[in-house]
């Protein structure tokens, strides 16, 4: 686990009920980066994160909450410079708002649990969904899935 990260009493994988707390208690259990982008909308540089050119398989998380939000098989090579990938993990994990910041017109995707702000999604994206959701990395938390296999193993 990272060393960084803080005490995060909401964060769960298995609890998917709603996660609704003020800014003020994100903020003490966010480390700084990851309130800016989940709670204040930021974005991370492009070609910053550590996961836009992962290709490894496994489960990508929010890290504020805990919530599944996309599969390695949706996530795809746009070259942007974020993780993008063409489809969430399942219908509720995302929840989607209109953005009109900036002078563009964009649909911001959020957290289906704890409405943490991820990023947006784009219609250029590749088949069979024709999207691409463009995530900030610092607000997600990748679990490989041969660490899930070896777990697994050491059952046995
Ligand atoms: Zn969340």
């Amino acid at each position: 686990m990272d060393s960084t990260r803080k005490e995060n009493p909401v964060f769960s994988k298995t609890d998917t009920a709603k996660v609704e707390i003020s800014n003020e208690e994100w903020k003490k259990i966010l480390p700084a980066d990851v309130y800016n982008i989940a709670r204040e909308k930021g974005t991370e540089r492009a070609f910053t994160g550590k996961y836009w050119d992962s290709k490894e398989g496994g489960t990508y998380y929010c890290l504020a909450c805990g919530n599944p939000l996309f599969n390695s098989n949706g996530k795809f090579e746009s070259n942007c410079g974020w993780p993008s990938f063409f489809e969430p993990i399942s219908k509720g994990s995302i929840i989607y708002a209109p953005d009109n910041t900036y002078g563009m017109k964009r649909t911001e995707v959020m957290c289906g649990k704890c409405k943490a702000h991820l990023g947006h999604v784009f219609d250029d994206g590749p088949p069979p969904t024709g999207l691409r959701y463009c995530i900030n990395s610092v607000i997600l938390d990748f679990e490989k899935a041969k660490d899930a296999e070896q777990k697994f193993d050491n059952k046995q």
